[in-house]
């Protein structure tokens, strides 16, 4: 105890789920940007909760890898 952040900005990072979507992982939550299933992009207020608004897939978090690695 003892630590209060008070700036979660710059926190998240982006993550995709096996290679395939989109999300932003903050130390809290997971924002799905793009659904790994499906393929759509999701709606504001259903990626704040991260879940897919078209499928309702809600990406595990053992499946999250950083964006940015594909060779
Ligand atoms: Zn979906």
């Amino acid at each position: 105890m003892g630590q209060n952040r008070t700036s979660t900005e710059g926190a998240s990072r982006k993550v995709t789920f096996l290679g395939r979507g989109l999300g932003l992982r903050s130390p809290t939550k997971l924002t799905l940007l793009v659904c790994p299933l499906c393929s759509q992009r999701n709606g504001d207020r259903m990626a704040e909760k991260g879940v897919c608004e078209w499928c309702a897939y809600e990406p595990a978090e053992r499946d999250e890898e950083p964006f940015g690695t594909e060779r």
